[in-house]
């Protein structure tokens, strides 16, 4: 039998990258090395660095208006990054959807940025996806995040605002299609979609890199300059992004892997539909294609459920701490068997502790 890992990320890598990885260890491409061990000045890397840009940018449907950043520091180092590199009048906007929405507000405030927070659903406690109503006043940019990992709700579709948009797509990076209208950034970190821990990508328009006094590390124009190598670069994890990102593109893209998501997500949400035992409390038009949240009711029985899940080879299903219950998360590189187990193993479950 199969282990499947519902880990919120670092997650589940494709097989057949697993397999490429293992192949090109011992040397990479004749090289001698193995693919840990190659320079970032190497002939070797700046293939892999340019081939990852261009299958980034063509898989988001952007042209190359757009420049892509291969950063560290996680998406966590953006929340102030990104307004200290292109918020002119330090003012923008924030739509409130939960846990790293707030992180990224807390973040700019302590860069010295003014946030309004323009939608939240708060009172709602998060299981809804705000309508975002424009701002009364002129912001730099709107922050919006996409998908939320912890409250397990996403936007369907972008919102139109006078405003451009900056998007935290951490949680559903290429598993979800979008039509980037109006927007300045994009970014994430890798370990959910796009590979592995260590690198966060940040997608921005080419004309908001302009020069600035921050030091290096944040300094978008001097990174971009750099070609994303200032300082030593996170190599096997921009390796393994190129080979997540080839293995996208050689499956159909944004468009086939969105219509698989959701017929995994659709499995699992029509089982909780029906389900006598487990609930979801995210209203259906909200609900997140990517990370599922569900649970009893019932800490022991979320418990109970959480071990023998375990002991089925169903891995990582605990909620997060903030939430409590059950997560599964379902990123594009789980199968849909991974889906179809998990639904099994929930309606056993349920048959069992129905009492
Ligand atoms: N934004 C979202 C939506 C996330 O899910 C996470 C992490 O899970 C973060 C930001 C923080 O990302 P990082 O750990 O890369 O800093």
């Amino acid at each position: 039998m199969s282990v499947y890992n519902f880990a919120a990320g670092p997650a589940m890598l494709p097989t057949s990258v697993i397999q490429q990885i293992k192949g090109d260890l011992p040397s990479f491409n004749g090289s001698g090395m193995s693919v840990m061990e190659i320079s970032h000045r190497s002939d070797l890397f700046e293939k892999i660095i340019a081939e990852a840009k261009t299958n980034l940018l063509n898989l988001l449907n952007l042209s190359d208006d757009y420049e892509v950043l291969f950063l560290q520091g996680g998406a966590t180092t953006q929340f102030a990054a990104i307004p200290m590199n292109i918020a002119k009048t330090k003012h923008i906007g924030l739509v409130d959807t939960g846990h790293w929405a707030v992180r990224a507000q807390e973040e700019a405030q302590k860069a010295g940025i003014k946030v309004d927070t323009i939608a939240s659903s708060k009172i709602d406690h998060y299981h809804d996806i705000p309508k975002v109503i424009k701002p009364q006043e002129t912001l730099d940019y709107v922050h919006l995040t996409t998908n939320n990992t912890i409250e397990g709700t996403s936007y369907k579709t972008l919102p139109e605002l006078n405003e451009p948009l900056v998007l935290d797509v951490s949680s559903n990076f290429l598993a979800q299609n979008y039509l980037f209208k109006n927007v300045d950034v994009i970014y994430g970190g890798a370990q959910k979609n796009l590979g592995i821990a260590g690198l966060t990508i940040v997608v921005i328009r080419k004309d908001l890199i302009t020069k600035n006094d921050l030091p290096s590390m944040w300094n978008y124009q001097i990174l971009a300059k750099k070609n994303s190598m200032l300082n030593t670069p996170p190599v096997f994890a921009i390796y393994t992004a190129n080979l997540v990102l080839r293995w996208l593109k050689d499956l159909g893209g944004v468009l086939e892997i969105e219509k698989r998501n959701l017929q995994k997500s659709n499995l699992v949400y029509d089982f909780l539909n029906n389900s006598k035992l487990f609930t979801n409390p995210v209203k259906k038009d909200s609900r997140s294609l990517t990370n599922i949240i569900f649970s009893t009711g019932n800490d022991e029985l979320d418990k109970k459920f959480i071990v023998e899940a375990e002991e089925n080879d169903l891995l990582n299903l605990k909620g997060h701490r903030l939430v409590g219950g059950m997560r599964a998360s379902l990123y594009n590189a789980m199968p849909y068997e991974g889906a179809k187990a998990l639904v099994e193993f929930l309606e056993k479950f349920e048959k069992e502790n129905r009492g």
